[in-house]
């Protein structure tokens, strides 16, 4: 007898940016509204992710990411402590502006304690441009967060097919697709919803660090 598989429970958190953007027409590939669409609408748009998982999205803020604040992130990191400490819950993926993902991936690798896989994913291109790049960019992150391998890596970043580690790598340019990169190289890849690892992080993960998001006030200096 065939036995069922199992599909992963993942949640989608969303913060805005130009994953979320809409642009005037599909010329505007750099100038256009970031933090416009509802990540319910974003999840409809791509139909293949029921494939991969089952998945629900969350919206936390809409918002673009330059407009991130101390008492947002906290707010971001500890309702993602929350939902990885749920047993319903087998990955988180976070939808983020990329201008300041770097900070949230930093911040949240040494603040949130779990071995669950967390993505996050973000755009160069509204998806109202020609080659929008979110659609592809959430896709992976989905195939990233259901694979159970992903898990006990710390945050990681999913743009332009690469897996990244959350705490080392960044943005290095702005008006490219291929906007991030790591010093260390990528620690793997996705190709057609599969991923493939070339190597572990490089530094400890965050089960062992000192801070912890779930000891932090709301908002320490607000
Ligand atoms: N500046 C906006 C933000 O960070 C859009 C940049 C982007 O998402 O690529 O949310």
């Amino acid at each position: 007898m065939a036995t069922a598989v199992v599909k992963s429970n993942v949640v989608i958190l969303a913060t805005g940016g130009t994953i979320a953007g809409a642009g005037a027409t599909a010329a505007n590939s750099a100038t256009y509204q970031a933090a416009k669409v509802p990540i319910d609408k974003l999840i409809a748009g791509v139909p293949e992710l029921r494939d991969i998982a089952t998945f629900r999205g969350e919206q936390v803020f809409q918002v673009a990411s330059e407009s991130f604040t101390n008492e947002k992130l906290i707010t971001l990191g500890k309702r993602l402590a929350a939902l990885a400490k749920d047993p319903g819950v087998d990955g988180v993926i976070i939808t983020h502006g990329t201008d300041t993902i770097e900070e949230t991936s930093f911040s949240l690798t040494l603040t949130v304690h779990t071995d669950k896989p967390i993505v996050i994913v973000g755009s160069m291109r509204p998806g109202t441009a020609m080659s929008a790049d979110g659609t592809l960019n959430l896709y992976d992150a989905a195939a990233v967060a259901a694979d159970r391998s992903s898990g006990g890596k710390s945050m990681l970043i999913v743009m332009k097919d690469d897996i990244l580690s959350g705490r080392d790598s960044g943005m290095r340019i702005n008006s490219k697709t291929n906007a991030f990169g790591s010093q260390w190289g990528a620690l793997g890849s996705v190709v057609e919803g599969k991923t493939y690892r070339f190597r572990a992080p490089v530094k400890r993960h965050t089960m062992n660090s000192e801070f912890d998001i779930e000891t932090t006030p709301p908002c320490p200096r607000c």
